[in-house]
């Protein structure tokens, strides 16, 4: 097969710590390149900012989907400076713009306890929590079907409808299993609330059932949402990958990172499997403004989210050595950031990181 391993990458730091997080990410890829025979092009973007926003009014131009459209992937830092630009603005102005016309009906997290970060949950150890959340990106509860009929009388009555479609359901379903059967535990639990919720969830349950009859190897299960929050605090060994509505997945991928520990390592990605359209690639804090400019912040969520941008295009053992290089950082005191009790900054916890990847065997 020869598939070509040069990848083009559109680069937007945004706002805040994103302009700091950012280039760690691409020291991490560069090393990345030395070492498994990759190749990258990074077309920086200023766009999608709120400096931005304050030169020109808008948050991104007229044609950023031919600028942006054509490559492999986006590795995005953070949006946001609410003191000049209200966070409707400028969120509405960018990334939901890139989930919708770039139909990335995928947000995948991981959660995953590394060694160094405390988790909350009294006990565990690394290598206890290792599981993902996939979470329906684009329908179900978030639909904007519906209304006020009464306003501001006693008779007021609001409906909001819930949409799932069955394109909809089964290809997040379809990306779910996908994912579960490349992983050793090859474990499925599908989030529901059929005792509740009579009509949407029972269908999201026969989609689940329909689906599993096509991976025999994966073993899958089902717990209502109430429950299954219970189970994320107090078993989250059991957990391989977690699939879910958009509401609950919304629920899940909070919560999942915050039993592993902190926010500034956590990854996130909003994908589109069949690379119709780039998937995005964000660490999952935001733009942090009360220590942005201090270069302080802590670059493993960014890298990290180089890690599953890898996976996504296919690079999976390049995937795996980030992971791996965070790991050996994160277990030595002497190269965590301060959030985590060390005395190192961004850039040289992001040096420790290429490093490590470039002398890991
Ligand atoms: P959002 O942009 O999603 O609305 P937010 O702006 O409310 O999020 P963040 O920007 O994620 O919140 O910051 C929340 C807190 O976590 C802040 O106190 C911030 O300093 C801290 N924090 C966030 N990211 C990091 C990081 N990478 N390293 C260290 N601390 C961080
Ligand atoms: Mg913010």
């Amino acid at each position: 097969m020869s598939r070509s391993r040069h990848y083009r990458i559109a680069v937007i730091p945004g706002d805040g710590i994103g302009k700091e997080v950012v280039p760690e990410g691409l020291r991490a890829l560069e090393a990345v390149s030395k070492r498994f025979g990759c190749t990258f092009a990074f077309d920086q973007f200023a766009f999608a900012s709120c400096d931005y926003f304050l030169e020109h009014g808008v948050m991104m131009p007229d044609d950023w989907k031919d600028q942006i459209g054509g490559h492999d992937a986006i590795f995005f830092g953070a949006v946001g400076w609410p003191e000049s630009v209200p966070d409707h603005v400028s969120l509405w102005g960018s990334l939901i713009q890139f989930r919708r016309e770039f139909d990335q009906y995928v947000n995948l997290r991981p959660v995953k306890l590394m060694p160094g970060v405390p988790s909350p949950l009294a006990g565990r150890e690394p290598g206890d929590i290792d599981f993902y959340v996939v979470r329906e990106n684009t329908e179900g509860e978030y639909s904007s079907i519906g209304g006020r009929i009464f306003p501001g009388t006693e008779r007021e009555v609001v409906v909001q409808e819930t949409v799932m479609t069955r394109v909809g359901v089964d290809r997040i379903l379809k990306f779910a299993f996908e994912l579960a059967q490349r992983r050793e535990k090859k474990h499925l639990t599908s989030a529901t609330k059929s005792n509740g919720i009579a009509i949407t969830m029972p269908y999201w349950d026969e989609r689940v059932e329909d689906m599993a009859r096509a991976y025999p190897d994966v073993r899958w299960d089902k717990y209502h949402i109430d429950i299954l929050t219970a189970h994320f605090v107090q078993h989250p060994d059991w957990f391989d990958v977690v699939v879910a509505s958009n509401l609950f997945g919304d629920i899940l991928s909070d919560l999942g990172p915050a039993c592993a520990g902190t926010i500034g390592i956590a990854p996130a990605a909003n994908i589109n499997p069949e690379r119709d359209f780039p998937s995005l690639f964000e660490p999952v804090h935001g733009s942090a403004p009360d220590i942005a400019g201090q270069g302080i912040a802590n670059p493993v969520g960014q890298i990290w989210s180089a890690a599953l941008m890898l996976d996504h295009l296919g690079e999976r053992q390049a995937a795996s050595a980030i992971v791996a290089a965070i790991e050996t950082v994160l277990a030595q005191p002497r190269l965590r950031t301060r959030d985590l009790g060390g005395p190192l900054g961004t850039v040289d916890c992001g040096a420790a990181i290429a490093q490590a990847l470039l002398e890991a065997r």
